[in-house]
């Protein structure tokens, strides 16, 4: 009998005090994604949502098709996740990094963070008009980070399915940012 997959997730991951500044709750998911068993259930769990997804209906062409070509994940702990989703369901993995890491042609996306700004790029030719795209990530705070994200996926000309994240922190609402886009977590605290 094994534990629902919140409780799990919940009952791995450390929560640590005042970093990286005071008052912030960190959630430290390193420990989740080290067992095998929970980064097993992770992996699948990111996608499930997807299959169920009304609004991924739509794009779906059949029982075999995940409603994603492809999977990207934000920089850093993303690719962890993404890479993973993305050999799971048969797709490839792109990746949305931090200013200066990819070597060519690139768009960026200035994004606010509490203290000042970041900028995330993507390949200008790593998605193609239409492709659908699952951004994973492995929290969901303000939503500031995944909203630049999508932001750079768009503007590719790509179509976002869903938005997955392990982690969602409700009170910061970053969901409500991410609207009208689908957001799956598997654990909300
Ligand atoms: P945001 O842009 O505010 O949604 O922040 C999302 C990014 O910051 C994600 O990539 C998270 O990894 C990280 N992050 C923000 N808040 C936390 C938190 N309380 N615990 C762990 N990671 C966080």
């Amino acid at each position: 009998t094994e534990p629902p997959l919140d409780e799990l997730i919940a009952s791995i991951a450390v929560d640590v005090p005042d970093f990286p500044e005071p008052g912030v709750v960190f959630r430290d998911l390193t420990p989740v994604f080290a067992d095998a068993g929970a980064f097993r259930r992770v992996v699948d769990g990111l996608a499930a949502p997807v299959l169920t997804d009304p609004r991924v209906a739509a794009l779906r062409t059949g029982d075999g098709d995940p409603g994603f070509d492809v999977v990207v994940g934000v920089e850093a702990r993303g690719f962890l996740l993404a890479a993973a989703v993305a050999l799971a369901a048969g797709t490839g993995v792109v990746p949305v990094r931090k200013a200066g890491k990819l070597p060519r042609e690139r768009i960026s996306a200035e994004y606010a963070l509490e203290y000042g700004t970041a900028t995330l790029e993507l390949h200008t030719d790593s998605l193609t008009a239409g492709q659908r795209v699952l951004v994973v990530d492995d929290v969901l705070a303000t939503g500031g980070t995944l909203e630049a994200a999508v932001g750079l996926v768009e503007r590719l000309g790509a179509v976002v399915s869903a938005v997955a994240v392990v982690v969602e922190l409700p009170a910061l609402g970053g969901r409500q940012k991410l609207a009208p886009h689908s957001v799956h977590a598997l654990w909300t605290t």
